[in-house]
């Protein structure tokens, strides 16, 4: 059966019918009558590394976050620690972070709670017994909370193709360990030497200090210590870092999925998703910078089912024009897959289809404007 996923047009000729009105409404459209006076409700974010710009904007989060406080909810923003070194490594550095990109008080009245703890090692283990995992580790906050509400800046990525909500629930609501068990195996870097240029920028972001400058001041790789993150190959402002023969973006793609699922067991109906098709960049919030959109923006989805919402945002995707001034490097017409052109050895669509074949939702969908 087809799933509804209601969509909030860009378009705003007066302020009767704005945007962050429609947002509102669409938010009412996905909680009421599920979320419940006193529910704790973790409204899960990605507050953008330092140096990025493209997450989501603290004006369309406080839009969200009056809704839930409306309808009686204590609405809580919140994401988990980062496996590789950078400004939401732990708590602390996370949550300076999240208040210089705006994340607080003045601009959206929601306390800020970092959901897997101090260090990124509180969770709950979750049983899901599936193709992968028997049990996956959910970050504390978001399995303890009584509402979980997604709020997702839809973006290419280079090891899942995808971005979106099943990636900010698989990847985003595991604690440090759940994310090495996702990536394990996943990924080993190749480097290049003829294009290395010894900047060790790969070195002073990867997380398992699995990486070094040989005699020649060129990287290598200690296999027996990397997890496969592949934050190196996002850092590398070379290309000296080839993903071509390595990636194994299926594999990763399916245990992300596994581990939604968990986040998503215990919830039931309350779940809801809002995918923000806006800034929409070849790579995800963790890199510290932001690149040109590959497809002008589209507008906002809101969903209660993930599976939905994650197929109808790479079709709206998929459906534009692709941009010649961005990692695309060419105009491509409607109908050409935009993500698989930026990430062609991380295909996108295995994260949707094994996330149905699971239950996690349907494929089917009816866009409905709000
Ligand atoms: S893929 Fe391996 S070498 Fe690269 S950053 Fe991750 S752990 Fe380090
Ligand atoms: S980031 Fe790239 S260019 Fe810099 S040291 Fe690592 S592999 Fe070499």
């Amino acid at each position: 059966m087809a799933s509804t996923v209601y969509f909030v047009s860009l378009r705003a000729e007066n302020e009767h019918s704005t945007v962050l009105g429609r947002l509102k409404t669409c938010a009412r459209k996905l909680l009421e009558g599920k979320l419940s006076s006193g529910d704790l409700v973790a409204v899960k974010l990605h507050f953008g590394e330092r140096g990025n710009h493209g997450f989501i904007r603290p004006v369309f989060v406080r839009a969200v976050v009056e809704v839930v406080r409306e309808l009686g909810g204590k609405p809580f923003l919140t994401d988990t620690n980062t496996l590789y070194t950078g400004f939401r490594h732990n708590a602390f550095d996370h949550l300076e972070t999240a208040l210089f990109h705006g994340f607080g008080y003045p601009a959206v009245p929601a306390p800020l709670v970092i959901a897997d703890g101090l260090r990124g090692k509180d969770h709950r283990e979750v049983e899901v017994n599936l193709r992968h995992f028997r049990k996956v580790p959910i970050a504390s906050a978001i399995q303890e909370a009584d509402f979980l509400l997604v709020m997702t800046h839809v973006k290419g990525h280079i090891e899942a193709g995808l971005g979106g909500a099943i990636k900010n629930v698989g990847m985003g609501c595991a604690s440090r360990v759940g994310k090495q068990m996702q990536h394990g195996g996943t990924f080993l870097p190749e480097i290049r030497k003829e294009k290395c240029i010894g900047c060790r920028r790969c070195i002073l972001h990867c997380p398992q200090g699995a990486l070094f400058l040989d005699e020649h001041r060129k990287a290598g790789v200690r296999p027996e210590l990397c997890i496969g993150c592949a934050e190196c190959l996002l850092f590398c402002p070379t290309g000296a870092i080839d993903a071509a023969f390595s990636a194994k973006s299926e594999l990763l793609q399916e245990r992300m999925v596994e581990h939604a699922f968990g986040a998503l067991k215990e919830k039931g109906e309350k779940v809801a998703f809002l995918n923000f098709l806006l800034d929409i960049s070849p790579d995800c919030d963790c890199a510290p910078w932001h690149d040109a959109s590959i497809v002008p923006d589209i507008g906002i989805l809101g969903s209660s089912d993930i599976v939905a919402i994650d197929q109808a945002s790479a079709d709206l995707i998929n459906k534009a024009w692709g941009l010649e001034n961005s990692k695309l490097g060419k105009t491509l017409p409607p109908g050409e897959d935009k993500l698989s052109a930026v990430h062609p050895t991380a295909l996108w669509q295995r994260q949707i289809d094994y996330a149905a074949e699971i239950g996690l939702g349907s494929k089917a969908y009816v866009l409905e404007e709000v």
